[in-house]
């Protein structure tokens, strides 16, 4: 399936010069949604993962149905003060912004292998924050998965190696 032609470009969005990523359109295709977890699933067979991470709010879009369909559990990763039990936190800078995330300081087992999932990779910085919790519980990262990708702002080179699979790049 094309799932670029699936995606929405939105100029101007949420910032002059941004050009927004729009996923809703794909997502209310059935098809289409269905057919891009699936590929990142396939992508991912005979990957050893015990648990997927995603960050709100997009990622719970791509983490969640990920996760079901790879028959392993889904941990939130959420914007600080959001989560209701103990949690471990990591500042972060986004595309346009800064934030801290969390994720509940029992979300991980040392040792448990982590897929890291979410909507789409700028900059990288939402995902280094995420890599960031993973590790201070112990977690042992061993993926990353992306509906998108935005090449050009090299991403991946802040991830240290970690195997990134996106299904549509932007170059
Ligand atoms: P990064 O931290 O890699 O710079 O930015 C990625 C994060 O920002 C992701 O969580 C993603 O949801 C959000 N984001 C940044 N730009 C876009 C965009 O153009 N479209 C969408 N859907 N999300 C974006």
């Amino acid at each position: 399936m094309n799932f670029k032609e699936k995606i929405r470009v939105i100029n101007d969005f949420p910032q002059p010069g941004i050009r927004f990523k729009d996923i809703t359109t794909l997502l209310k295709e059935g098809k289409a949604f269905k057919a891009a977890i699936d590929e990142l699933a396939a992508r991912l067979n005979g990957k050893s993962i015990d648990l997927v991470v995603g960050p709100e709010a997009r990622g719970f879009v791509v983490g969640a149905p990920l996760a079901y369909a790879l028959g392993v559990g889904f941990v939130p990763v959420r914007k600080a003060g959001k989560l209701p039990a103990e949690t471990v936190q990591a500042n972060y800078s986004l595309e346009y912004g800064k934030d801290s995330l969390a994720m509940h300081k029992d979300a991980i087992k040392p040792g448990q292998k982590v897929l890291i999932a979410d909507d789409l990779l700028a900059t990288g910085g939402t995902i280094s924050a995420t890599l960031d919790l993973v590790k201070q519980l112990g977690g042992e990262p061993v993926g990353a998965a992306f509906l998108i990708e935005l090449a050009y702002l090299q991403g991946r080179e802040k991830l240290n190696g970690l195997e990134v699979v996106s299904l549509v790049k932007y170059e």
